[in-house]
């Protein structure tokens, strides 16, 4: 952990999908095959269900708009997403998209803030400190300050190169996933 201290348990926790739950191919997962969980990150959120804690998932998918594949597919990647995470014994209890193509300037689009912001819609809670977004990028951690969530930045997917190069925010570095989840199973 670095200083910023993190010493309540959050209310919800938000994950980025690539690279904080599944392997990141440096591609597009545009079928269902191309989807592998990382290791511990379906146990860390059934955990964080187990713990009460809502749990969201909020992922650009521009390869639909770019038409490398379409909703059709990511529906049955999310499928298989759902039914793995289920044989752990978790849920998400949301999972939000943004399939547009970088040009079309949704509002959507990490780093800006309209995930999260259907999730806290969808969730019913409201965005603040105690919301924390786990992601690999920093989109994940642009789009968490502009939802005034606690961004969380992990090693997995992207992050290593995210710690060397793109990260311009300070904010707390973990392992993985599951790092995240036994530190925040240690909190009151
Ligand atoms: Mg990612
Ligand atoms: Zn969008």
């Amino acid at each position: 952990m670095n200083k910023v201290g993190l010493n309540i348990k959050p209310t919800a926790v938000i994950v980025d999908r690539d690279g904080v739950i599944n392997a990141d191919p440096h591609g597009y997962i545009s079928t269902p095959e191309d989807w592998h969980a990382l290791p511990g990150s379906l146990t860390a959120v059934a955990k964080l269900n187990a713990l009460g804690i809502k749990v969201a998932v909020a992922s650009n998918q521009s390869g639909i708009g770019r038409g490398f594949f379409d909703e059709k597919a990511l529906q049955r990647i999310t499928a298989r997403m759902q039914a793995c995470l289920a044989a752990e014994g978790g849920h998400f209890d949301f999972i939000a998209y943004c399939p547009h193509h970088p040009e079309e300037d949704c509002p959507c689009r990490k780093p800006k803030a309209g995930l999260l912001l259907q999730i806290g819609k969808a969730l019913q809670i409201s965005l603040n400190k105690h919301v924390w977004f786990v992601g690999d990028s920093e989109k994940d951690i642009l789009a968490a300050l502009a939802a005034s969530c606690t961004p969380v930045l992990v090693k997995t997917g992207n992050g290593l190169r995210t710690l060397a190069v793109d990260r311009k925010e300070e904010c707390p570095i973990f392992d993985d996933l599951a790092a995240v989840v036994r530190y925040i199973e240690g909190l009151e």
